[in-house]
This record gives structure tokens, sequence and C-alpha cells, in this order.
């Protein structure tokens, strides 16, 4: 069976970065018909926060992606130690003691003379005196993964083909001085453990999934297939780090995006599909394919889900939008009429109010000086409600007839004083739903 996992730390809330990566892994498990983890990957007491993983849950509510089961990793923090057990027994773990300025300092070395910046196992020569002695003086050591020299090559589901030199890579550090085990370790047991068939992430974990693969094969374990996706960049290309603040989903819910346009838009960009908007998540899985996604990184503009959320809307049938309906006040017997003229003039949900205000209570009149007498004397002619397909070809003849205006100088001056807008529906479509005569 297929079992994909999303794994935020709960130490912020999830941005349109993270959304990719949930995405992807949602579709692929249920495309397969398989399960969906939800892991909050909560090693780091500090910045792990309740309100975020609560931030998390309901962002992931907010836009379908439901999981079939969730996990913690503080809560597995035996089986870690059980893992490291068993490398330090396969002599694969060591404890190192430099300090964070001395492995700074041995860098800067590394890259004057040229070479990279590799972690140079100084530790690993260490006799049993002097690591008592280190012991005695620094406390406990960081302990770290030793690295086999040898390539580490994969078929990834994006990338193709991958082939690292693992002497070019540092033995990643898997547990602190303060004995927390970090997130490289905790996530091969957790894959291992939950029966992760597939890990889809950014490629900023490349390197990662490197000593990943490794780990797994010290301790046992098969590793599941990798994908990693590119990064999101903004409209011209740039990092999106700083900006990522500013594209929480949170902030795009407020600002009234549609959960199915933002879902359709993150589903498609960087790969060789176009966007098209589809109605729901299963459809959005029927058609995903990992392989037409690239490896360039992909631009991402927030300004593309305003008219990809309006597109959206214009689309829904009005059973779609009955709550939205209701709570903006339309009576039940005018939403379709209603929603039938207004939708194509929506951006997002929150302007459907203004609409049926429109409709219900009148305009604030939009008047240029020069037509104030010509409006005035049109509303004369304007019989009070309720009106009829007829009343706007009527009352445009009428007023037509007594004072000579045709064609844009009629037209535009009532349209502008009825809807106080520039723009709107058809006019023979808004008069039937005016529930007040205009006035000025
Ligand atoms: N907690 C890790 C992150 O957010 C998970 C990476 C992974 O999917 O393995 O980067």
């Amino acid at each position: 069976m297929t079992v994909t996992r999303f794994a935020p730390s709960p130490t912020g809330y999830l941005h349109v970065g993270n959304l990719r990566t949930a995405l992807f892994n949602y579709l692929i498990a249920r495309k397969a018909g398989g399960q969906f983890i939800l892991r909050l990957d909560d090693t780091d007491p500090e910045r792990s926060k309740p309100e975020f993983a609560d931030g998390i849950r309901q962002d992931l509510e907010w836009l379908g992606l439901t999981w079939d089961r969730e996990e913690k990793q503080s809560a597995r923090l035996d089986r870690y130690a059980d893992a490291a057990d068993k490398l330090r027994a396969a002599g694969r773990f060591y404890e190192a003691w430099e300090t964070p300025a001395e492995l700074d300092l041995k860098r800067k070395k590394q890259l004057n003379m040229g070479h990279p910046p590799v972690y140079d196992r100084a530790a690993l020569a260490l006799s049993d005196a002097q690591k008592e002695a280190l012991r005695a003086e620094r406390g406990a050591g960081v302990w770290r993964f030793k690295l086999d020299q040898e390539r580490i090559e994969w078929e990834d589901g994006i990338l193709g083909p991958i082939s690292i030199d693992a002497a070019s890579v540092s033995d990643p550090v898997l547990i602190r001085t303060d004995g927390q085990v970090l997130y490289t370790l905790a996530s091969v047991v957790d894959d291992t453990d939950m029966g992760i068939t597939h890990v889809v992430r950014g490629s900023d974990h490349v390197t990662n999934t490197a000593t990943q693969i490794q780990i797994m094969a010290a301790l046992g374990f098969a590793p599941p297939s990798f994908a990693h996706h590119s990064l999101l960049t903004g409209p011209q290309g740039e990092g999106l780090s700083k900006r990522l603040g500013s594209l929480a989903l949170r902030d795009l819910r407020a600002a009234g995006v549609e959960p199915m346009a933002l879902l359709s838009h993150m589903a498609r960009i960087g790969s060789s599909q176009p966007v098209e908007i589809v109605g729901s998540l299963d459809e959005l899985a029927d058609g995903f394919d990992l392989s037409q996604f690239g490896s360039a990184p992909t631009k991402y503009d927030v300004d593309d889900l305003k008219p990809l959320t309006a597109r959206y809307l214009h689309g829904l049938p009005v059973e779609a939008v009955a709550d939205d309906l209701a709570a903006a006040g339309v009576p039940a017997e005018k939403a379709s009429d209603f929603w039938r003229v207004a939708r194509e003039n929506i951006e997002t949900r929150a302007d459907i109010a203004g609409w049926w205000t429109l409709f219900s209570q009148g305009a604030e009149p939009l008047v240029d000086p020069e037509n104030r007498d010509f409006v005035a004397e049109a509303f004369a002619l304007l019989p009070e409600p309720p009106y009829g397909p007829e009343t706007w070809g009527e009352w445009t003849a009428a007023v037509k007839e007594a004072t000579g205006r045709k064609g844009k100088d009629l037209f535009m001056p009532l349209r502008h004083a009825v809807t106080g807008r520039r723009r709107g529906p058809e006019m023979a479509d808004v008069m039937p739903l005016l529930q007040t005569k205009p006035k000025l």
C-alpha cells in the first residue's frame, strides 16, 4: 500500500512552499488509494508550539487535505534512542566535541586552501583517554553518523538518477550535546516504522536524502522512493524565503483565496501540464503525475491567485454558495437569480454581500455633475418596484423619448446612478433584483 506523509515542524504557520510538499504527498496517496499521514516534527521543544500545530491542522482542513493519521516525533523519543544504540553497536556513530567556533575555524581553513568544507573526522582519531578528558572538560559531545565514503545513488521521482559522493558530505550530527535527536535520524526511524513508501520534499533536502539512505542501510531498513520538487521563487526568480511570511496560507485564506483555486494552481505550476481549475481534490489526484515536474526553480506569483479565485467562483453553481448567499441576506427564492446575475462580477466570496446590499438597499449613486439633471429626470420616470426583465428596456425608451439622449450617453449615466459602480451585470438583469427604487 502507498503511504506518504507530510512532516512540518510546528515552529511556524504553513506557507505556499510547505503546501506544495503537503499537496504532492496527499495526491500521491489518494491517487493510489493509500494513506496520508500528518507527522509533526516537533523534536525541538523550544521552537515547537501547540498553537502552530493547531494552525497547521486548520490550514490543512481549510484546504480539504485530510490525513488518515497523525503522529508526532516528541512521542517517539524511545524509538530514536534505540536506533542510536544500534548505530553505536554497528560502529557507525561517534561522539565529537568541537565547538561551533572550532568547526567554523576548520571550515575557513579548508576553504582558504581550496578544499570543500567537510568535517575532517578529527574525533574519530581520539583515544579513549582523550575522549574521557574531553567529556570531563566539555560534557557530552554531539553524535555523528559515520558515512561510508562511496557514491550514494537513487532514482529520484522528479530529478531522475542522482549520484552523490559521500566524501563531499560531512558526517551528519544526529544527536546534539543536550541529547536532542535531530530530524535526520528521527525521520529515518519514522519513515520506516510508519511504512512510508514515497517521500516527496523540497530539493533543499537532497543531501539529507543521501545521508538518510546510508543511515537506513546501517539500521537494516529499506529506503522508500524519494522525489525532490524544485523550490518556489518569486515572479522574477527571486528567493521566496524573505517573503514567506506574507505567503502564509492563513493570510491567503483571509484575502479570500479559494482553496480549489490555490490547489489547482499548486498541483500544476512547475510541471509541463497547464494550470486548470478543477472542482475537487479527487479530480486533481486523478490528473496528478509527478514525472511531469521539472527540476528548475518554479516561479510563483501570489497575484495569480486572484484571477484563478474569480474564475473558480464564476463557475460555481448556486448550491455551492448557498451558505454565503444566506449569510449575505439573500432570500432563498431570489438566490438563483441573484447568483446568475452577480457571479461574474465577484472576485471573492466577500464581494457577495456588497452586491446584495446594492440590490436590496440601493446604491450610493455615482453621478457626474453634468448628468445630475438628466438622472433626476430619468428617476422620475421610473415606477416603484417590483421590476421585471422588461423594466430596463421600457424605462430607457421612456427616458430617451423625454430627453432625446441615446446610446452610451443614455445608458451609462443610468447604470452608474442605479448601481453606484462603473461596471457590472447587464442592466436588464439588474433591474428585476432591485428591492427599492433607486434614489438620487
Ligand atoms: N520537518 C522537515 C521539514 O519540514 C521534514 C522534511 C521531510 O519531509 O523529510 O523540512
